[in-house]
């Protein structure tokens, strides 16, 4: 019987095992997780789970009997030391497993400030996993003064959760402006206000020189030579893709593990999706870190294994919640050169619209579900409507879409 081994039980990892027996595989699946717990969803860590009004149960994205019932073993909390691919095998925990298939869905690593800084201090975390949320929920006390490492969207996600349970929050941003990786200046501008006026000390292009402290936390000096007094840190100064296995593996890397349009790697054997994985885009290669791409690609990289020949499309997509906004983005804005802004129905609704050219590359809404709706399925659609009519209130948006 074939054997399909899954190696990372995250978004991408169970969503790949589901898709296999949805298509009717009947041979054997083994999903293979570092963590102990079974395949949860990451987006609601940095929001609802770490704000207390969620559930741990709520967080697992299918029940445990799931995976009985598909007849998928799961094996959990456990360490795969090495991939042979000319054996068709992987080592875990000593024991050798055969496969026909792999799959490498181990999806990425926060980037840790280096010990040389104060990064392994008590009282210093990262947003990543359940158990980093999990140790630092206590820290989360009226009064206590937080250091927000990286203006992405851990560290304002952090911050807005912060600040709701009357934590005071300093946040500092290495680049000139927060989400400047990810954003147009107009949605930095947006954010800014949304964090200041909920009391966010926010400061830009300022880099942190080293947090002190014995052994707990206790203060931050910038490179600006300023001091603050603070009890904990949250780090989100980005992800690296964890892909150190395949690298030793000998499969090719290139801003994660390379594969083709099929999601196959340079083995023919072995495949890759989610954030590990890079794959061919517009001519060069792209990595996408998000759930939607997890979720895709992964179902995608299912069907090819099962022979289906198809070339992945990314339609992406993102979210973030902040105080009582939500941002909604489609498409990917990498390489735009102008940005249309249209104002919203309500107060503090709006949306940034990205153009290359004549062309619609991207949107980010904010509070306004119909504008990003719209956008999302004109930039699916291959349509790019004139920016002036974007900008003007009177335009039908609607309409935009029949034309
Ligand atoms: P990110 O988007 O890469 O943002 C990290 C930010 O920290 C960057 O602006 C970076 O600046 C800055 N930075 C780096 N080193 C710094 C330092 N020493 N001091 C101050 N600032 C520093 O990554 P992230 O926010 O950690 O998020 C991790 C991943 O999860 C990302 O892919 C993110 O999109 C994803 N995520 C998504 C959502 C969502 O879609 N709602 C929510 C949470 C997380 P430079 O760019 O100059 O390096």
């Amino acid at each position: 019987m074939s054997h399909i081994v899954v190696l990372g039980a995250g978004q991408a990892g169970s969503s790949l095992c589901a898709k296999l027996r949805k298509l009717g595989f009947d041979g054997e699946i083994t999903l293979i997780g570092a963590e102990p717990v079974p395949p949860y969803q990451r987006p609601p860590l940095s929001k609802a789970y770490l704000m207390g009004e969620m559930e741990k149960e709520r967080l697992f994205l299918r029940s445990e009997s799931f995976y009985t019932d598909q007849d998928i073993t799961l094996r959990l909390g456990a360490e795969v030391t090495r991939i042979v691919p000319s054996e068709k095998i992987v080592t875990v925990d000593g024991e050798d497993i055969a496969y026909d298939q792999l799959a490498l869905t181990t999806g990425s690593v926060p980037r840790h400030l280096p010990d040389a800084i104060g990064g392994t201090l008590d009282g210093v975390h990262v947003v990543r996993a359940l158990a980093d949320v999990d140790a630092m929920a206590d820290d989360f006390q009226p009064g206590r003064k937080c250091l927000v490492v990286g203006g992405g969207y851990i560290g304002l996600e952090a911050a807005a959760v912060a600040r709701k349970m009357g934590v005071e929050v300093t946040l500092v941003e290495m680049s000139d402006r927060i989400l400047q990786r990810v954003a147009a200046p107009q949605t930095s501008d947006y954010f800014r206000k949304l964090h200041t006026d909920h009391g966010v000390d926010i400061r830009e292009g300022i880099g942190l020189a080293r947090l002190l402290g014995d052994t707990q936390v206790t203060g931050a000096e910038f490179s600006d030579g300023s001091t603050l007094e603070v009890d904990f840190v949250i780090v989100g100064i980005g992800i690296a893709p964890a892909d150190t296995l395949a690298q030793q593996t000998g499969l090719e890397i290139e801003n994660g593990i390379k594969t083709d349009a099929h999601g196959r790697t340079s083995d023919p054997s072995v495949w890759a999706a989610g954030d590990c994985a890079s794959f061919p885009w517009k001519g060069g290669r792209i990595r996408l870190e998000s759930v939607q791409n997890a979720i895709d690609q992964a179902e995608l990289v299912a069907e090819n294994m099962l022979g289906a020949d198809k070339n992945y499309e990314p339609h992406p997509w993102f979210w973030s919640d902040q105080y009582d906004v939500k941002l909604q983005i489609a498409g990917l804005n990498t390489g735009y050169d102008r940005v249309v802004s249209r104002a919203g129905d309500a107060e503090g609704s709006c949306s940034f619209w990205y153009y290359v050219g004549a062309t619609l590359l991207a949107v980010d809404a904010m509070n306004a579900p119909r504008d990003y709706m719209i956008g999302k399925r004109l930039i699916e659609a291959g349509k790019s409507p004139d920016p002036e009519e974007i900008a003007d209130p009177q335009t039908d948006m609607k309409g935009l879409l029949q034309r």
